[in-house]
């Protein structure tokens, strides 16, 4: 046993999420901490009676005050340790380079990197570093990443809020290279998209809606297919316009995009005509969807299908009621405008809002709209964006995907 790392002791029964490999210790589960460790500094966690439970990065003034390595006491957490483990989740994500220069690389807890987020597009990558134990290796990754990736270009995006709780400060500069350009093109699915690494939302880009943009495509041609006219489609919080571009690319005939950022919604233009899909059927408005939803509805519009994907409304637990009114309200209104038989694809990004909350929220609004609805599938992230099953809240985003039954058995 190595004796050499400071010792984190957790008070009795404290144990069991990490004997269940969960990778997270709460300030409140610590009865005391032997070693005087810096920020990100790896430590021993034991239980109360001194057995190991696992390394881990210690992070003194976050309410996560560890997060775990390994549970493996033979493991070393060294430079070689964060160089396989970089490797690895790079390999893992091979089978999504024929469709696309966008992917996700590594994404935290599941790639046994707590806090890591690594983005690439095409030949750049962007870091997000949201825990003080990828803090303090963050050299040593970004020249794993080098090297598993071949990318010399890395940019670091360690703006996100998470890094205040870590007593981190923001930062985004070059890690590696060369300042990014203003935009960089990437290709996913055939449809090009510009990405703005330096200052669009997350990296740049929703890389984790890959698939739901996918299956919008396929339901816009078989949509074509079957009733003979491409659909009319509504996609609500469209940013730079993914969702839009790919209903447009699948023969919606018409696609009406809204977004209240006028900034989105200028680069979204771009991208229709960066694929030539910026013809008269493309409507762009500058608008707040809870208002328009309710624009539409009073002069009797009618879709074939909306998508309702708008930003985190919870953002942590004490934000849950409010965000279920605001959920309900979108959800409420996007099912009055469709016809019947009409789809809706319609997703949450809280965390703090789970599958199982977010179905009965959009239940309500399917009964307060005195509507029926199948349910046809719950719809996630894409597949570069997996969750550990020890850890269940590195699921955040869901989706449900519902086609209206019209006035069916409401009375
Ligand atoms: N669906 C997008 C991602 C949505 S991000 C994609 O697949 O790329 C959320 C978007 O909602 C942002 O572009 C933000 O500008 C917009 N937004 C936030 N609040 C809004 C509101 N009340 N009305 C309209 N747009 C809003």
């Amino acid at each position: 046993m190595n004796t050499n790392f400071p010792v984190l002791t957790l008070k009795p029964h404290k144990e069991r999420a990490l004997l269940r490999r969960h990778p997270w210790v709460y300030a409140t589960g610590v009865a005391s901490v032997k070693g005087k460790p810096k920020s990100g500094d790896t430590i021993r966690i034991q239980d109360n009676k001194g057995n190991f439970l696992a390394w881990g990065a210690y992070s003194p003034e976050a309410t996560l005050r560890a997060r775990c390595w390994s549970f493996n006491e033979n493991d070393v957490i060294d430079e070689n340790w964060f160089k396989k483990k970089v490797f690895e989740a790079v390999r893992a994500r091979d089978n999504l380079r024929n469709r696309t220069d966008a992917i996700r690389l590594i994404f935290g807890e599941a790639d046994y990197l707590p806090g890591l987020i690594v983005d690439q597009y095409a030949n750049q990558l962007v870091t997000q570093f949201q825990s003080a134990g990828v803090e303090k290796w963050r050299k040593e990754i970004a020249k794993a990443l080098i090297e598993a990736t071949g990318s010399n270009q890395i940019y670091d995006r360690s703006d996100a809020a998470t890094r205040v709780r870590e007593g981190l400060p923001e930062r985004k500069e070059v890690l590696e290279g060369v300042e990014p350009p203003e935009e960089i093109e990437i290709v996913e699915d055939g449809i090009k998209y510009g990405v703005d690494v330096r200052s669009g939302h997350k990296t740049g880009f929703y890389v984790d809606q890959r698939d739901n943009r996918a299956l919008a495509r396929e339901l816009a041609a078989n949509f074509k297919k079957v009733h003979g006219r491409g659909m009319r489609a509504l996609n609500c919080f469209c940013y730079t316009g993914g969702f839009s571009l790919a209903l447009a690319k699948g023969g919606a005939e018409e696609v009406i995009s809204i977004d209240s950022s006028a900034d989105a919604l200028f680069l979204a233009q771009e991208n229709a005509k960066r694929n030539n899909l910026d013809g008269h059927n493309m409507k762009w408005i500058e608008a707040n969807v809870f208002e328009k939803l309710r624009e539409f509805r009073d002069a009797g519009e009618k879709f074939d299908l909306v998508i309702l994907d708008p930003p985190k409304f919870a953002s942590s637990h004490h934000h849950v009621d409010k965000a279920a009114r605001a959920y309900k309200d979108i959800n409420l209104n996007g099912l009055r405008l469709l016809n019947e038989g009409g789809r809706l694809l319609t997703f949450s990004c809280s965390g703090a809002i789970d599958v199982d909350l977010f179905q009965k929220i959009v239940a309500g609004a399917v009964f307060d709209a005195k509507t029926d609805a199948w349910m046809v599938s719950r719809l996630g992230a894409g597949t570069d964006h997996p969750f550990l099953m020890t850890h269940p809240e590195g699921e955040y985003l869901k989706g449900l995907h519902l086609i209206s039954r019209g006035s069916g058995s409401a009375g």
